[in-house]
């Protein structure tokens, strides 16, 4: 399968993470949109939050903890967490990512 996220977790890619937990990784989107801009991505690859949350919700969890952790870390305490699901929803990378962003980096 070629996905550039699974590429990117896997190392093939090398990829400078912000954070790392058990299940996820997170680093700077290439083409930030807000200040503050890190996808939060598991390891293991699904297609979108909706697989995830059905399959996997131990990581899930695990994954939404380090996009906290990385929100609290980076910005001032306000901040955007959202997951894009769905092509017409603006989905253009099919292995579920968690965009945390942000107008005000720390
Ligand atoms: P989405 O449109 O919700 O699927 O988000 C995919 C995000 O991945 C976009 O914001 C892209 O800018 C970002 N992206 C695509 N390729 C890479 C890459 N190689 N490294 C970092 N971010 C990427
Ligand atoms: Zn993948």
């Amino acid at each position: 399968m070629d996905c550039i996220f699974c590429k990117i977790t896997s190392g093939q890619i090398p990829t400078n993470f912000v954070a790392v937990s058990e299940h996820a990784v997170a680093f700077n989107d290439i083409s930030p949109r807000q200040p503050l801009h890190v996808l939060v991505v598991p390891k293991k690859h699904f297609t979108d939050v909706s697989e995830l949350t059905k399959a996997a919700p131990e990581i899930l969890a695990d994954l939404m903890a380090l996009a906290v952790q990385v929100a609290g870390d980076k910005s001032e305490g306000s901040f955007r967490l959202s997951f894009n699901t769905g092509e017409k929803a603006g989905q253009s990378v099919f292995h579920a990512h968690a965009h945390v962003t942000s107008v005000e980096p720390r």
